[in-house]
């Protein structure tokens, strides 16, 4: 791989650029090539890195004013911002996304830094009415060292937003990126130690998730954890930090649905619907792949869906088509394993792979499907691949039931002209962010984000990702 500013094949430490004892390979999900290799981080460089986490709190990064740590911030969402084309580069060839997706995740990870950056000196305590005598205050305090298992979906977005605000909290991050998508990582974390990030407040620790992944959860030396993954994983890492009785924040994925009623705006809904269902391959934990319709609108939202499919096109990350490779062979076969298994629901249309694809690639075409039985399996689980099913329904009740109706939560579109069934629907989706006439998949950088059931618990995004990676002490003085 050309321009790299770092050796993909070393960890950070403290500070201190690390060769490992082993390496893994990167694959080019595009091509099936391997393209460089990385650190198989173990338990025992885990071990390192929360010890020199916990040094940095006890030295420079820990006595440094919010302000300071907000303008380090500011200043690395800066350049990330002038390296934006590269970043886009490396992530294509790391994780297979279309440039122009790759780009839009870099553009975020630098709005994520300056938004962590601005708000770091902006998080206050309270003071609170009392007893005659006293003076109650809260202050917002940092949980000390923090783990970041991240997935290779979104790379840049998930460490923008759980590093950034754990750092602008006074935190000391130790980040476990997915053994498939560690090189922005590492790209981020050089960027971040020339922004002036003093050395052991973030470090950077690749590796397969049973080894380095595992440890990281386990450690007694880490205050909090924050993960974004699949539900099996997060059940493992909430078990481990059981172990050690602190915090975590689970992002778990979805099965988003977006309902859109018969006096909808069919034409402002289309792309929303379609790429909420499409970008990143599907990819995405927030992908919207039910789409609900009020009946008379069915053969309308079919017809327009499907036209929209006619027109996706499928191909390797650099030809920057609508859609790209999925990340693995395993995920490849995760994907065509539902497809297989929704043999028996109409197909309304698919996507077209594009000629002559490098043979190594892992490429699905796009699936869209008719879909009567809301319990059916591919209106029930999480796909993660580019297939989207639509299921109609008569009433509003109805369309809360089904819309309801999985074991997720975490984000939910309506669509309609109706003010009172819009406020009335926001009220009874059982979703963490409801989109109202748009769909953010994911939202915006400010927009606190996180679901309910088996999508998760705890919230990043906005502010509420500072509350959630500090914790609060409250101090009564008693003066008489
Ligand atoms: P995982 O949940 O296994 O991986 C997510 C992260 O967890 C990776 O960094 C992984 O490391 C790490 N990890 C794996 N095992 C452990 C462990 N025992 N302790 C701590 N960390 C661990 O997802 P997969 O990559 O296996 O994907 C499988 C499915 O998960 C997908 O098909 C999709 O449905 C869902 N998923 C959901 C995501 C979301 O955004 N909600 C993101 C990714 C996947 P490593 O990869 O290096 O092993």
């Amino acid at each position: 791989m050309q321009n790299l500013w770092f050796d993909p094949t070393e960890m950070l430490i403290g500070g201190v650029w690390k060769a490992p004892a082993g390496t893994l390979p990167v694959i080019d999900p595009s091509t099936g090539a391997e393209v460089a290799q990385i650190a198989a981080g173990t338990a025992a460089d885990i071990d390192a890195a929360v010890i020199a986490a916990r040094a940095a709190l006890d030295g420079d990064w820990g006595r440094m004013t919010a302000l300071e740590r907000g303008r380090i911030l500011t200043r690395l969402g800066q350049m990330v911002l002038e390296r934006i084309d590269d970043l886009a580069a490396i992530e294509a060839a790391d994780v297979g996304k279309p440039l122009t997706q790759a780009r839009n995740d870099a553009i975020a990870l630098a709005r994520y830094c300056e938004f962590y950056g601005g708000a770091a000196d902006k998080v206050h305590g309270q003071t609170i009415p009392y007893l005659d005598g006293y003076t109650v205050y809260t202050l917002r305090e940092p949980h000390g060292v923090t783990g970041h298992i991240v997935p290779w979906n979104y790379p840049m977005q998930i460490i923008g937003r759980s590093v950034g605000a754990a750092l602008a909290m006074g935190n000391a991050a130790v980040l476990k990126p997915a053994e498939e998508a560690c090189l922005t990582a590492l790209a981020f974390a050089r960027l971040a130690a020339d922004a002036g990030l003093p050395p052991g407040a973030l470090n950077v620790v690749p590796g397969l998730g049973a080894q380095a992944g595992a440890a990281l959860t386990a450690h007694p030396g880490v205050q909090h954890v924050s993960f974004t993954g699949s539900v099996a994983t997060g059940r493992l890492v909430q078990a481990a930090a059981a172990q050690n009785v602190v915090p975590v924040t689970l992002e778990l994925g979805g099965k988003s649905p977006q309902v859109v009623f018969a006096d909808a705006d069919l034409d402002a809904a289309l792309p929303f619907l379609v790429n909420a269902g499409i970008q990143n391959a599907g990819q995405t934990c927030s992908a919207s792949s039910r789409i609900l319709v009020e009946r008379p609108l069915y053969d309308a939202l079919v017809a327009g869906m499907s036209a929209a499919y006619g027109r996706l096109h499928v191909g390797p990350a650099v030809a920057d088509l609508q859609v790209g490779p999925l990340i693995s062979a395993r995920q490849k076969e995760i994907v065509t394993g539902f497809i297989d298994a929704g043999r028996d629901l109409p197909v309304l249309a698919t996507g077209t792979l594009a000629d002559d694809l490098p043979t190594g690639g892992h490429y699905v075409a796009p699936h869209l499907l008719a879909c009567d039985d809301p319990g059916h399996k591919l209106a029930q689980d999480e796909i993660f691949g580019p297939v989207q099913v639509i299921i109609p329904f008569d009433t509003e009740d109805q369309a809360v039931q089904i819309a309801n109706g999985t074991a997720y939560g975490l984000v939910a579109a309506i669509w309609s002209r109706d003010g009172g069934r819009q406020a009335r629907m926001a009220k009874r989706l059982h979703a963490g962010q409801v989109f109202i006439n748009n769909y953010g998949a994911g939202g915006g950088v400010e927009l606190p984000f996180g679901g309910t059931g088996l999508s998760g618990h705890g919230r990043e995004k906005g502010f509420e990702a500072l509350y959630g990676f500090s914790s609060l002490k409250t101090v009564a003085q008693y003066h008489g």
